[in-house]
């Protein structure tokens, strides 16, 4: 995925202003303060997950309210048409995003997620040509309501069961290496003190 892929146009300068949104949450009286030019939203998926670390004209910088608002002001046409697809229903981009290419139906896969424990995204388009998203439980290797991508069922739960299971072994040789250099700063540490401590004594 280049990045090129996450671009979209940019609202135009009249739409600087500060306007007020419902949430999404069912039964949820609350409200947020939004402006659509500047990107930015005051709820807590934009602000938690730290999305105006985005430019302005990337889509992952959108939550769901950016997105809604974006989809009733801004053209949509001059969007790929999976940006297309992602605002238009409000599905909001997450952090780590790479895609997989099923070979034998030369379909391209995108695979979307915040942490590889938790449950994915995943979007293809269909035999009309429309994307369609799915959940998938990476422990389970296993997509979530029974909701599948027929016929590359079998296919694709191969590839995301051996991306799963690289990715752990790297956060933990990641984790290991992190652990290793930490242990090996203590020896030198208290070297530094002892030293210190004996200069002291003299002194
Ligand atoms: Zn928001």
């Amino acid at each position: 995925m280049g990045n090129s892929e996450f671009l979209i146009p940019q609202p135009s300068p009249d739409l600087d202003q500060d306007l007020a949104v419902k949430s999404f949450s069912y039964g949820s009286n609350a409200q947020y303060k939004l402006n659509l030019y500047r990107m930015t939203c005051s709820c807590s998926d934009f602000n938690k997950r730290n999305r105006k670390s985005y430019p302005q004209s990337d889509i992952r910088r959108m939550c769901k309210h950016l997105m809604l608002q974006y989809s009733q002001s801004v053209e949509l046409s001059g969007l790929s048409d999976f940006n297309r697809y992602a605002i238009s229903n409000c599905t909001t981009i997450k952090g780590n995003f790479f895609d997989i290419l099923i070979e034998t139906t030369n379909q391209r896969v995108f695979i979307n997620f915040w942490e590889i424990d938790e449950w994915w995204d995943i979007f293809l388009k269909n035999t009309n040509g429309e994307w369609q998203s799915y959940k998938y439980v990476p422990h389970e290797n296993d997509f979530a309501y029974g909701e599948k991508p027929r016929g590359i069922v079998r296919i694709l739960k191969k590839k995301l069961r051996s991306f799963y299971q690289w990715s752990r072994k790297r956060n933990k040789a990641i984790e290991r290496e992190k652990k290793d250099k930490a242990e090996g700063c203590a020896p030198i540490l208290v070297l530094i003190i002892t030293i210190c401590f004996l200069i002291c004594a003299v002194f």
